[in-house]
C-alpha cells in the first residue's frame, strides 16, 4: 500500500499501521446509523437531568448490562453464534439472540460475519475494525462507513452460511427486522416503567409518566450505550493496550478494565490465542464473568459440548 493512503495513527499506537479496510474506500457514511447512535447518546445523556432518576431505574439498567449486554452479546452473539464454544437448545440459542437484538448491534447474522472475518484477518487487510488503522475507526468509525462486502450475499454464504440455514436468522435479515426487536423492547421497557411508576405513587400520572422516561433513559438508553462502548472497546483498547499471554499474529491484548465492563471479553489476547475456547480467562486470576454463566449452564444441563481452554496453556508461553 502506497504511505499516502495511510491514516494518521493514534499516539501509543504500535508502530504497524494499516490502511483502512479496501472495501470501505471511498468512504461512505451510513447515515442511518449515525442518527441512530448519536440519539441513542442523546437520549443517555438525558440520565443528568435529576427528573430522570430513579433507583428502579438504575437497578433495571445494571440487571440489563447482565441480561442484555453479557447474554445476549458476550455469550450470544460471540461465543455462542460466532464460535460455537459450546451448544445448548434452540430455544435457548434463539433467546441469546433475541437479547443480543436489544443492544443496537445489529442482527446476529451480520455481526456474526464481521467478527468471524476478523479473527481471520486479525490486525492485517482486510480486517473490518483494526484500531491500527486509527483508534477511533476500531473503535466506532467502522460502525458508520459502509463496508462493500457486507452488501454481498457471498460475503454472507462465505462467512455465516451454518447461521442462515435456520431461518430465525434469515428473517431477522430482512427489511431490518432485527431493529424492530430493538424498539419493541424499548417500547416496553418504558410502559412497564409507566405501570410500575402508576402503582408505586399510588395511581399519580405525573409520577407514572416520570417512571416511564426514567426507565426508557435508564433501562434502554444508558445501558444501551454501556454496552455498546464495551463491545467497541474490546476491538479498540483490547487491541491496543494490555498484556499478551500468547505470541498471537495480531496485536490483541489481555485488559482487565475492558474485561470487567465488558464481562470477561477483555482477556482478548487469550481469545484470538484459542477462539473457540469458551472461556476467556485463562489465567486463575482473569475473573471471566460469562465463563462462570457457561459453566452453571452446563451444570444444570443448558449447555454441553462446551470448549475448554487446552490446559495451562498460558502458563506455558
Ligand atoms: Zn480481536
Ligand atoms: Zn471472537
Amino acid at each position: 500500500m502506497p504511505t499516502e493512503e495511510i491514516e494518521l495513527p493514534t499516539e501509543g499506537i504500535d508502530p504497524q499501521r494499516l490502511p483502512l479496510p479496501e472495501a470501505t474506500q471511498p468512504l461512505k457514511i451510513l447515515w442511518q446509523y449515525v442518527i441512530v447512535l448519536l440519539a441513542i447518546h442523546a437520549f443517555a445523556l438525558l440520565a443528568l437531568l435529576p427528573y430522570m432518576f430513579t433507583w428502579s431505574g438504575v437497578l433495571l439498567a445494571i440487571l440489563g448490562h447482565f441480561t442484555f449486554g453479557m447474554l445476549g452479546i458476550t455469550i450470544g452473539y460471540h461465543r455462542l453464534l460466532t464460535h460455537r464454544g459450546f451448544a445448548c437448545p434452540k430455544w435457548l440459542e434463539h433467546t441469546f439472540a433475541v437479547f443480543g437484538m436489544c443492544n443496537l448491534q445489529d442482527s446476529p447474522a451480520r455481526w456474526v460475519a464481521i467478527h468471524r472475518m476478523h479473527h481471520q484477518h486479525s490486525d492485517h487487510q482486510p480486517d473490518p475494525h483494526s484500531p491500527l488503522a486509527n483508534f477511533l475507526w476500531g473503535h466506532v468509525g467502522w460502525v458508520v462507513c459502509r463496508h462493500r462486502d457486507l452488501d454481498r450475499t457471498s460475503h454472507y454464504e462465505r462467512y455465516v452460511r451454518d447461521l442462515l440455514r435456520d431461518p430465525f436468522y434469515l428473517r431477522l435479515e430482512r427489511r431490518g427486522g432485527w431493529f424492530f426487536v430493538f424498539l419493541a423492547h424499548a417500547v416496553l421497557i418504558a410502559v412497564a416503567g409507566a405501570l410500575f411508576g402508576y402503582w408505586a405513587s399510588g395511581g399519580v400520572t405525573s409520577e407514572s409518566i416520570r417512571y416511564g422516561y426514567s426507565w426508557a433513559v435508564w433501562a434502554v438508553a444508558v445501558r444501551t450505550v454501556f454496552v455498546l462502548h464495551g463491545t467497541w472497546a474490546v476491538n479498540s483498547l483490547s487491541h491496543v493496550f494490555g498484556y499478551r499471554n500468547y505470541e498471537t499474529r495480531d496485536n490483541s491484548r489481555n485488559n482487565w478494565l475492558v474485561a470487567l465492563f465488558s464481562h470477561g471479553e477483555g482477556w482478548h489476547n487469550n481469545h484470538h490465542a484459542q477462539p473457540r475456547a469458551a472461556a476467556h480467562g485463562h489465567r486463575w486470576y482473569e475473573f471471566d464473568m460469562s465463563w462462570r454463566v457457561i459453566q452453571l449452564l452446563e451444570a444444570v444441563g443448558l449447555a454441553k459440548d462446551v470448549v475448554r481452554p487446552k490446559a495451562n496453556a498460558a502458563a506455558e508461553e
